[in-house]
């Protein structure tokens, strides 16, 4: 719809096109796409299939269950799509880079991406290599389809475009945005069910809201994420152990 080349876009390769925008149509990502914020284009895999069966699959060379996604038909497909090669070329898969913040900022901060989902088995190396493709994985578990693993992807990037978010600020607070997870939120019932918000919070006293803040996420990810605590860069407060 939106034909502007500098507009960030999506172009998702997909045997289910019928599954976007999905999730991606409502909410902070929908309006930023009804209003032109970004650009999602999506592409039926199975308009590539030159045979008559439409066929996209085929049983995996040296046996085994299921089916893998031909690299002809794959290739096709990606070439029809025509996007320029200062785009990133990903593959949704669960051997891949695992998908991190500061990923997903550096590729919000580019033209956006390709993004091949895989189905089946997954896919035939040959096209990786052929095309290169850069393997995206969302966690350690198996999905069965490179669809919603393509749509974390995509919404993860999407509120970090400008203009995307109310608030400039509200994307440099958060969770990993200083290799911490975010301390703890409270609004209002002033007290919830015996609970009371912590008094530093309606203090009025900034700063001591903002030491508060920090000490807390510090806590947090020390106890949650000791693999993001260990790999912190710059300078660790006082309260490391
Ligand atoms: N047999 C494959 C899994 C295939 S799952 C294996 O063991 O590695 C089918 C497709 O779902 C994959 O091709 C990929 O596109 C997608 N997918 C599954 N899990 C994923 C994950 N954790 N991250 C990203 N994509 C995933």
């Amino acid at each position: 719809m939106n034909s502007n080349p500098t507009i960030w876009r999506a172009t998702v390769l997909t045997l289910f096109p019928e599954m976007f925008p999905g999730p991606l149509g409502v909410s902070l990502a929908g309006r930023a796409l009804s209003s032109g914020l970004w650009a999602l284009e999506t592409r039926d895999i199975r308009d590539s299939a030159t045979d008559r069966h439409r066929s996209v699959d085929d049983t995996p060379a040296g046996g085994g269950p299921g089916m893998v996604l031909r690299a002809d038909v794959l290739a096709a497909a990606i070439d029809a799509a025509g996007v320029a090669s200062d785009r990133p070329r990903l593959l949704m898969s669960p051997r891949g880079r695992p998908l991190t913040q500061s990923w997903v900022a550096e590729l919000a901060a580019g033209l956006g991406p390709l993004i091949v989902c895989g189905r089946f088995e997954g896919v035939d190396q040959r096209v990786i290599e052929a095309r290169a493709l850069e393997e995206v994985s969302v966690g350690d578990y198996v999905l069965s389809g490179g669809e919603i693993a393509a749509m974390a992807l995509i919404d993860a990037c999407v509120r970090l475009l400008p203009g995307v978010m109310g608030k400039c600020e509200s994307g440099a607070d958060e969770s990993f945005s200083e290799g911490l997870l975010e301390y703890p939120q409270y609004t209002r019932p002033q007290t919830f069910e015996g609970r009371p918000i912590p008094d530093i919070l309606t203090s009025g006293d900034h700063a001591k809201v903002a030491a508060w803040r920090q000490a807390e996420a510090e806590a947090l990810t020390r106890a949650r994420r000791p693999d993001l605590w260990g790999g912190r860069k710059g300078p660790k407060s006082t309260t490391d152990g």
